[in-house]
Parts: C-alpha cells; sequence; structure tokens
C-alpha cells in the first residue's frame, strides 16, 4: 500500500474526509476508508472489459452504499450522498513517486543546481545581451554562447582570486 498526499489538491474545505484519509491499495486497485471499507471502480466482472478511466482520465471509486448506511463515520465521510465517492487520477501513481522524490536530499540539491543554472541563462540574457542573437544558425549561437558562456567563468575565476577588489579596479 502506498499514500503519498504532499501538493495533493483533492483537500475539502467542509471538514469531510479527503481523498488523504483514504488508503490506495496499489495491489488489489482499490482505497480503504477511514471505517475500513474498500471502495471500488467495479463490483462484478462485465463480459466485454469497461474502458476504466473517464474522459477527464480520473477513475472512480465507490464504497459500497450498504457499507455507508451502517457507518458511523457517515457525517464525516458523505453527510449528502447515500454512499462515498473517491477519483483518482489515472497519473496518481506516477504523482505519488514524483511527491516521495521532491522529499529527497537530492532533490533539494538538484533545485539548487538547478536555481544556479537558470541564474546563469538570466545573467546571459540580461547582462551579456543574449536575448537576441546576432550570428545566424546553430554555429553561430553556438559561438555567441560559448563566448558569452567563456566571459561569464572569467568572471566567476576572478571573483574566486583573493584579491578579486583589485582585479575589478583595474578591469
Ligand atoms: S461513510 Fe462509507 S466510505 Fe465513509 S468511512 Fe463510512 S463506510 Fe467508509
Amino acid at each position: 500500500m502506498f499514500t503519498c498526499t504532499r501538493g495533493d489538491k483533492s483537500g475539502r474545505k467542509d471538514g469531510t474526509f479527503e481523498r488523504a484519509d483514504f488508503t490506495f491499495d496499489t495491489e488489489n486497485d482499490l482505497y480503504i476508508c477511514p471505517g475500513g471499507k474498500e471502495l471500488k471502480q467495479y463490483r462484478r466482472a462485465f463480459k466485454t472489459p469497461r474502458p476504466g478511466a473517464n474522459k477527464d482520465e480520473t477513475i472512480r471509486y465507490r464504497a459500497r452504499k450498504s457499507d455507508c448506511d451502517a457507518c458511523i463515520l457517515k457525517e464525516r465521510c458523505t453527510p449528502k450522498e447515500p454512499q462515498r465517492k473517491v477519483t483518482r487520477s489515472i497519473y496518481e501513481t506516477s504523482r505519488d513517486v514524483a511527491r516521495v522524490l521532491s522529499q529527497t536530499q537530492q532533490y533539494a540539491i538538484s533545485r539548487k543546481l538547478r536555481k544556479k543554472v537558470e541564474m546563469s541563462f538570466a545573467h546571459l540574457k540580461r547582462i551579456h545581451g543574449l536575448g537576441r542573437l546576432r550570428l545566424r544558425g546553430p554555429c553561430g549561437a553556438h559561438d555567441e554562447f560559448l563566448l558569452a558562456a567563456t566571459a561569464q567563468n572569467l568572471k566567476k575565476l576572478a571573483k574566486l582570486a583573493p584579491n578579486h577588489n583589485l582585479i575589478r579596479r583595474t578591469v
């Protein structure tokens, strides 16, 4: 079983249970509700297999009406409907993986590094005037970027020098 809810937009404001309160059972393709009952997409086998997902690329899992009728949590779960439904995107498994990855140390490092790269590009555009290329074709673009990146790296190297303030004054 696997549940991760970070970044989940399925929250509810009325105090009733949200999708995060239901546990998804990947193996059996069903949700377990806070009352311990199963929410399934289908409860019987069809001769002609159903497409599974709706047009909006979600799958609906439903509790049994008899389970909800007898449940002491019904008021907190589905006060207005006869039985509870939970929708799940067909991409939710991939989203869960991404949510878990976004909590790792490696992700924090990569985000930091990505910012640095983006800052370099912003710098090239704003300070070195690479918002528009002057030379034509891929070779021209390559040459311009190479020159600009070289200038950028030289500036960075100069900053690393112990007396970089002195260098700045003489340049
Ligand atoms: S109302 Fe239905 S879905 Fe909700 S907790 Fe009770 S049995 Fe589960």
